[in-house]
């Protein structure tokens, strides 16, 4: 058996009347990523009332629960939102503000759906410490920060996390959809998620009057050719069936129409489902920015700086398994769907990676079926809160539940 008990299932149905305020509450008071003060506490607060051991770590909030023999599983929920002004309509939309790492107040919004993740998260701690006699073992509810930043997770193992929690046999984690349709999850084992980086490029020219280019270098010309070159690496290098994306998303050069600069700049994203794909497409336009440069004589080397780096998320394929097992128990197999690659990308994995625990991240439904969909990061990201709310305590109470031991 991988579903909850009659009991725990009947006392799920009982906790919408608890959770809902909690994520309004939250969701009208997102917080900037390594800057989830509030949230953290609210956090902290309702594991402590469950009965768990209480951590601080590295920005994030780790609840422990010791229940006898038995393994350890650990589920993760990430709590930061965006600087987004929402626009969704809902009465309890955000209207907070913030002040960013810039020192710029900013709005922000759960435009992400991570209120989502922290309250379904808390339901699963509290609902599996009030049954403590239908399993045994471990259960770690790990709420992360600054997950949209690619900082969090990284945070939390570098302030010690694999030394101050028990190593966990298997790690969980879920976010919340635009597909499938509200109601529904969607796992599969392998990649889920891409693997992702951000770079900023530099060039330099030589600047001159815009009716004298002889006696200048223009980087806006080299830094055209750089970007149209840059098309041809997942064209002409990458396997016509392997996955990778460039998209140059930014470029910046000059203040005036009679003025050739002297430099240009342009900022990268990078996403793939294999590291070596990743490798290879930051290398090629390493190559292609450094040849171009030649070509334009550019007088300075170019300068290159990577950041925010994903990993894959790539599921064990035993562990989906289970997982898959125990939602079409407690859900039904007309709710599990199988869930497709999807470009975005997650430091979750730096999580399990870090203790060298397999892992299993699925996706839950946002939207009911055939309404318009919102899509995550956008101001008029708008789930339904029910059932989608529920559906993800359901999940990540079931998945936990099919890893740990059982007592029945
Ligand atoms: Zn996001
Ligand atoms: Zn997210």
């Amino acid at each position: 058996m991988t579903t909850l008990t009659d009991r725990m299932t009947s006392a799920l149905e009982q906790y919408s009347a608890w959770q809902e305020p909690i994520l309004e509450d939250l969701h009208r008071h997102p917080e900037l990523s390594m800057l989830e003060e509030r949230t953290r506490e609210i956090v902290a607060e309702h594991l402590t009332e469950s009965g768990f051991t209480v951590q601080h770590i590295g920005g994030g909030v780790v609840g422990v629960l010791e229940n006898g023999e038995g393994p350890a599983v650990l589920l993760r929920a990430d709590i930061d939102g965006l600087p987004v002004k929402e626009a969704s309509g809902l009465p309890y939309a955000s209207e907070h503000t913030q002040t960013g790492a810039d020192g710029k107040k900013q709005p922000t919004m759960h435009a992400c759906g991570h209120d989502f993740h922290t309250v379904a998260g808390l339901g699963a701690a509290r609902l599996l410490a009030a049954h403590r006699g239908d399993w045994s073992g471990t259960f770690i509810a790990l709420f992360q920060p600054g997950e949209e930043i690619a900082a969090g997770a990284a945070a939390m193992v570098a302030d010690g996390l694999v030394d101050k929690i028990p190593t966990p046999q298997a790690c969980l984690g879920q976010h919340v959809l635009t597909s499938p349709a509200a109601g529904k999850v969607a796992v599969a084992p392998g990649p889920v998620l891409s693997s992702s980086v951000s770079m900023r490029v530099l060039v330099h020219g030589a600047g001159s009057h815009g009716s004298m280019p002889h006696l200048g270098i223009d980087p806006v010309v080299l830094a055209s050719a750089i970007v149209g070159r840059i098309q041809t690496l997942v064209a002409r290098e990458i396997a016509p069936g392997d996955f990778g994306v460039v998209t140059v998303g930014a470029l910046h050069a000059g203040t005036s129409a009679n003025i050739i600069p002297d430099r240009a700049e342009l900022a990268l994203n990078f996403r793939a489902y294999s590291e070596e794909v990743l490798d290879h497409l930051v290398e090629g336009v390493q190559r292609i920015v450094r040849a171009e440069c030649v070509a334009a004589r550019s007088p300075k080397a170019p300068e290159f700086e990577l950041f925010n780096r994903y990993p894959v998320t790539d599921n064990d394929p035993d562990v989906a398994a289970r997982v898959r097992e125990a939602f079409e128990g407690q859900l039904g197999p007309e709710r599990v769907e199988t869930m497709a690659p999807v470009t975005a990308s997650e430091d979750f994995s730096v999580i399990p990676e870090a203790f060298g625990a397999p892992y299993c991240y699925w996706g839950v439904g946002a939207y009911a079926e055939g309404r318009e969909a919102a899509p995550n990061h956008s101001p008029l990201w708008a789930p339904d809160l029910q059932p989608t709310l529920r559906v993800a305590t359901e999940a990540a109470a079931s998945a936990v539940l099919a890893l740990l031991g059982h007592r029945r």
